[in-house]
């Protein structure tokens, strides 16, 4: 907080510009070089946000004679950004390799071939098989690209991701992610990859060429927040225990938690209406949590998306849980 505020003294509210007429302070080209040494990669670039970020990828670097293959439940913001482009698109099953596999054997004439998908999956906070992904991009010579917002600054030993989960860090071609969730929460985006992607997009993303610079006190806070993960994993690994300290205590209690050890935990709860009264009775209690259902999630399949952080201390994870478990045995989703 006291980096955005010292941002604003120096720089101002904002730049009043996109970056390349006079949006670029010293500060946004410090955080592309932070950006492109915290993910060990050739260059960075920002954007207002990772929606941006991902809306501007796909149709600067594919074209009519390109191949892009888009896991099913892959972000929004993926799914537009392809939209976006000219290349054949092909859908593949959530995490099967087998459907990847026999989409990427089917296609042998194009220029490029482009693996994307997210690193974690926002719904159900489940790993890709980035692993498997890479092997299969290696053996039909296709380029990967990873979403990691949901794993930049805290998944991974170091908080470098999913790459980094999988022991694999430098392995993708393309990452793109947010500054608007572990790193500083407030907006920004950005994708770090090849020198000469990176700048084919200064050159010709549209969202980084025809929208507003980010503004200072958000690229001061990410600066900031990218100091500290760098410095010290304590937030990293605080984050770690208090999922597993909710996690353990809510299976424990009979509940369904989906996705592997990931700070997003959501309690399934099938019932659309269930899951929203369930939620409304938390907030009732002071606990800040949504029932998700159909449309954002696969019909019965609604559920609390609960969301861990490194602030919460043990009696605040505690307290979530009895508030779980009074309310479960009110509403006889335990017993
Ligand atoms: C949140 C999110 C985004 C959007 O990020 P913003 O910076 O808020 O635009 C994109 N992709 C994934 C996977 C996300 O979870």
């Amino acid at each position: 907080m006291n980096a955005a505020k010292d941002a604003i003294d120096k720089y101002g509210a904002g730049l009043s510009s996109v970056r390349f007429i006079c949006g670029t302070q010293h500060i946004h080209k410090e955080l592309e070089e932070k950006l492109k040494e915290f993910h060990v990669r050739e260059d960075a670039i920002l954007y207002p946000s990772c929606f941006d970020a991902n809306a501007g990828l796909f149709e600067t670097i594919l074209n009519e004679n390109d191949a892009v293959f888009s896991d099913e439940l892959n972000h929004a913001s993926i799914i537009d950004g392809i939209r976006l482009c000219k290349a054949r698109k092909f859908r593949y099953k959530h995490k099967d390799m087998k459907d990847l596999e026999e989409k990427l054997k089917s296609v042998q004439d194009a220029r490029l071939k482009l693996i994307a998908t997210d690193g974690v999956f926002s719904m159900d906070g489940n790993v890709a098989p980035l692993d498997k992904i890479c092997d299969l991009a290696k053996t039909y010579k296709a380029v990967t690209f990873v979403d990691d917002c949901h794993a930049t600054g805290f998944f991974g030993k170091t908080g470098r991701g999913t790459e980094e989960f999988y022991g694999m860090i430098g392995s993708v071609d393309i990452i793109n992610s947010t500054l608007g969730k572990a790193v500083g929460g407030a907006s920004g985006g950005y994708t770090v990859g090849p020198r000469e992607v990176v700048s084919l997009l200064r050159q010709r993303g549209r969202p980084y060429l025809f929208s507003n610079s980010l503004p200072p006190p958000v690229v001061g806070a990410g600066l900031k927040a990218l100091d500290i993960i760098m410095k010290d994993t304590s937030l990293i690994e605080r984050v770690r225990t208090n999922t597993k300290r909710f996690r353990e205590s809510m299976i424990q209690a009979g509940f369904k938690i989906a996705g592997e050890d990931h700070p997003i935990c959501p309690v399934m709860l099938g019932d659309a209406k269930l899951a929203n009264i369930f939620a409304d009775e938390m907030l009732g209690r002071g606990i800040y949590v949504i029932g998700f259902s159909y449309p954002v999630v696969p019909k019965n399949q609604a559920r609390i998306r609960v969301q861990i952080s490194a602030a919460h201390t043990n009696e605040e994870i505690d307290r979530a849980v009895a508030a779980f478990v009074e309310i479960g045995k009110k509403l006889s989703v335990i017993s």
